[in-house]
């Protein structure tokens, strides 16, 4: 994602636990986990 939130596709998308959801990189994207949606967001781990 770039700062103002927005995906961003790339080769970091590759190691991206994110990318079954994401409407960037997926053309059809999985409906996020029950209790996604509310709440917390999603955390975002990157391994560099
Ligand atoms: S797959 Fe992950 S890293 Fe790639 S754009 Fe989507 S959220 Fe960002």
């Amino acid at each position: 994602m770039d700062q103002e939130g927005e995906p961003e596709v790339g080769q970091h998308c590759d190691r991206c636990g994110y990318q079954r959801y994401c409407p960037a990189k997926t053309e059809k994207p999985e409906p996020l986990p029950e209790g996604a949606r509310e709440g917390r967001q999603v955390q975002l781990v990157f391994g560099i």
